[in-house]
C-alpha cells in the first residue's frame, strides 16, 4: 500500500510538473522525445527478447544433441556389454569385424543399422550369426527367399540369430540366448544378401 500511494504522489506531481509549463513547443518536444525514447526502449526489449528466445531455443537444441550423442555412446560402449550394435553403408562391409560378449549374458542383443542411402532392393543388408562351416551353405540356401524373405532360408536350424534385412536409413535387432551356442563351435555374423555373403562377416565370440 505504502509503495502504491508513493508512485500515485509521484505521478501526480509529475503531471502538474508537464502541466505547469508555460512553453508548448517545448513542453510537445519533451513529450515526443520521450514517446521516442519509450519506443526504442521497447524495440530494444523485444529484441533482447527475441535474443533470448532465439539463445534458450539454441542451448535446448544442443542440450538435446549432447544427450542423442550421450544416448549413442552408451549403445555402443560400456552401457550393456550383451547389446551391441554394428553398422553398414552403401558399400559391402561391417564397420565392424568382429564382436565378442562376456559368457555371464544371458541374452544378448545386436542391432544392425544401415547408414547408407541404397533401397534393400539393391543394397540390403542383414545380421546373421550362424557356425562358421555353415556360412556359404545357409547364404546359398537363402538365395531364393528373396528380398521379401530376407535372403534367408525358413527354419534353418543353423541360424541362431538373424535381423531383418534393411535398407539405407533403417536398423533392426535380434535377440538371442548364449545358450543356443554351442561349446568349441566358431561362430560368424554375415549378410546373406546376393554377393555379399564372401566378405561381408565377421567373428563372433563369448569372452570368459
Ligand atoms: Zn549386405
Amino acid at each position: 500500500m505504502r509503495t502504491t500511494s508513493y508512485l500515485l504522489v509521484v505521478a501526480a506531481t509529475l503531471s502538474l510538473a508537464a502541466c505547469g509549463g508555460g512553453d508548448s513547443d517545448a513542453e510537445k518536444s519533451a513529450a515526443d522525445a520521450a514517446a521516442d525514447a519509450a519506443e526504442t526502449a521497447g524495440d530494444a526489449a523485444a529484441a533482447a527478447g527475441e535474443a533470448a528466445g532465439e539463445a534458450a531455443d539454441a542451448a535446448a537444441d544442443m542440450a538435446a544433441r549432447a544427450k542423442d550423442a550421450m544416448a549413442v555412446d552408451a549403445a555402443a560402449d560400456d552401457g550393456d556389454p550383451c547389446t551391441l550394435s554394428i553398422s553398414a553403408g552403401d558399400n559391402i562391409s561391417y564397420d565392424k569385424k568382429s564382436l565378442s560378449v562376456p559368457s555371464s549374458c544371458t541374452s544378448v542383443t545386436v542391432t544392425l543399422t544401415h547408414t547408407g542411402k541404397l533401397p534393400v532392393a539393391a543394397m540390403g543388408h542383414n545380421w546373421v550369426l550362424v557356425p562358421t562351416d555353415a556360412v556359404e551353405a545357409v547364404a546359398m540356401a537363402g538365395m531364393n527367399a528373396g528380398v521379401a524373405g530376407d535372403y534367408l532360408p525358413a527354419d534353418d536350424e543353423r541360424i541362431v540369430a538373424a535381423t531383418e534385412l534393411i535398407g539405407g536409413g533403417e536398423s533392426s535387432s535380434t535377440t538371442f540366448s548364449l545358450s543356443d551356442l554351442q561349446d568349441g563351435t566358431s561362430y560368424t555374423y554375415v549378410c546373406t544378401f546376393p554377393g555379399h555373403w564372401s566378405i561381408m562377416r565377421g567373428s563372433f565370440t563369448v569372452g570368459g
